[in-house]
């Protein structure tokens, strides 16, 4: 397993992956840590997750240097990245007791509850655009909830699956209770059959999801599916063309393009789509693409050769069916899978930009008359993750918010994940959801209780 530095194509590292005999011992020690890790007082596994927390913080520069050189986000959203995971892990520590509390029932002449027990080791698939902060917003919850953990990280960024793995021992997590496996997707089966292994998360692409939500209902198995989007930014007619267009740009450009989250198809109002499209050209033009590591960088290269190849084909696709290119729209020549942020307008369904997520600082403009059309289109879509509306008139924009189909929807407002917010999607974007009270009872035994007082 291979990590190239996606700013200069220069190999990093190479790790050697697991034989499968040593993968099962592992996964049998994290079944054995698992039996004493859910008896700790929740206490002490708080105590846990602060610590973790400390660490990835005395370990800033280091850890957000290592995502920059593995996947090539901006130092800035590296370090970034590093403090939210720490918050993430404080806010498990500080609330997660109260989320698995027994819940008390009303019944008539017995005393009855729920019980948020856990229910054994939960195998993670994660990727690599947020490598540290995908893994810990699903660790912290299911940590403290009483399970234990087993990683199998994308393959391209094992320095900091490894990282995570020590951040829990520095953190004193008893031996196996997070565990990274250094395996490839085609073991992730499996590892899904092995009897110890409870459950399994994976946030990726929809082909990920659909192949391991299918593994995991042989076996019986509970899955949450984080998966890809294609989230609609809608600009009512009201909205102010400035103000919308350079967050239109933050929200397609954040991590150069490469977020779930991302907006990626941004819904105008036909009466000021020019003026919103000559705005946000003018915002992509500003970014200033280049060295990650460079703080002063706002747009980094793609993670790896091939995606950058899969999002110039879209761009090619939606241009030769009619889109118009207004300006970026081409790899960079230079060392390093660099691209140039692109605006494409007169997108329409069909398009590639329209049809499938665009993984990269590619923006689809596309057009609508009214209100109506503007919500369908934005529905038109496999995806439903997130979505924006933006209006000057906020209760305008808010009377829509019932009728798009996804998982979040913010009003004025650019879609981000917060420990606090349930983070999920509907259709292709998956089910379940990660983060707030609501993640943390994913996995976990919802077990009712029935006391007869009577002896
Ligand atoms: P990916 O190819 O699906 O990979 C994600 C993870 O799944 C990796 O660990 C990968 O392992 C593994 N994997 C791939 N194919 C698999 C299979 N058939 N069976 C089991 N495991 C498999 O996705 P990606 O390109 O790394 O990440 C980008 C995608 O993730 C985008 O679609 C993005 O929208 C989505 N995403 C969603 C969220 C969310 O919260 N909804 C957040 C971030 C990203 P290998 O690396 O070894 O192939």
């Amino acid at each position: 397993m291979k990590s190239v530095n996606p700013a200069n194509e220069e190999t990093l590292a190479e790790y050697a992956p697991l034989s499968p005999g040593e993968r099962d011992i592992r996964i049998g020690e994290s079944a054995s840590a698992y039996e004493s890790w859910r008896r700790r007082p929740i206490a002490e596994r708080a105590a846990c997750l602060r610590r973790a927390a400390a660490h990835l913080r005395e370990a800033k520069h280091e850890l957000a240097k290592l995502v920059t050189q593995e996947m090539g986000k901006p130092i800035r959203q590296s370090e970034a990245e590093v403090e939210k995971s720490a918050v993430g892990c404080e806010y498990y520590a500080e609330h997660g007791e109260s989320f698995v509390a027994p819940q008390p029932l009303e019944f008539d002449g017995a005393r009855t509850y729920l019980r948020y027990d856990p229910i054994g080791p939960v195998l993670a698939v994660m990727p690599w655009n947020f490598p540290l902060w995908q893994v810990f917003r699903f660790a912290a919850p299911t940590l403290l909830a009483g399970n234990v953990a087993l990683l199998k990280h994308a393959s391209n960024v094992s320095g900091c699956a490894l990282a995570i793995e020590r951040i829990f021992r520095l953190a004193e997590f008893p031996p196996s209770t997070f565990t990274t496996l250094l395996i490839g997707s085609n073991e992730v089966a499996d590892v899904i059959a092995h009897p110890a292994v409870r459950a399994v998360t994976l946030t990726g692409s929809d082909a990920a999801g659909r192949s391991v939500s299918r593994v995991a209902g042989e076996h019986l198995k509970k899955t949450v599916l984080e998966l890809g989007g294609s989230d609609p930014f809608i600009v009512l007619a009201d909205a102010d063309v400035e103000s919308t267009a350079r967050a239109a740009a933050q929200a397609r450009t954040l991590n150069s393009g490469q977020s779930c989250i991302a907006a990626k198809r941004f819904i105008v109002h036909e009466s000021i789509a020019d003026a919103f499209a000559e705005a946000m050209v003018a915002e992509m033009r500003k970014l200033r693409v280049g060295d990650p590591l460079d703080s002063a960088t706002d747009v980094g290269p793609l993670a790896r050769a091939d995606l950058r190849d899969d999002l110039h084909d879209q761009v090619e696709r939606s241009v030769q069916a009619g889109a118009k290119l207004l300006t970026g729209g081409r790899a960079i020549e230079s060392p390093g899978f660099f691209y140039e942020p692109a605006v494409l307008d007169r997108v329409t369904m069909g398009m590639a930009a329209f049809d499938e997520e665009t993984f990269g600082p590619v923006a689809a403009i596309i057009r609508a008359s009214d209100d109506d059309e503007a919500i369908e289109l934005a529905n038109r879509s496999a995806f439903g993750l997130g979505a924006s509306v933006w209006s000057r008139d906020v209760e305008h924009a808010e009377r829509l918010t019932p009728r798009i189909d996804s998982g979040m929807v913010f009003v004025n407002e650019i879609v981000k994940s917060d420990p606090r917010l349930p983070f999920g999607g509907v259709k292709d974007s998956g089910y379940g959801r990660e983060l707030s009270n609501i993640g943390i009872r994913e996995f976990t035994n919802v077990k009712t209780v029935w006391v007869n007082n009577r002896a």
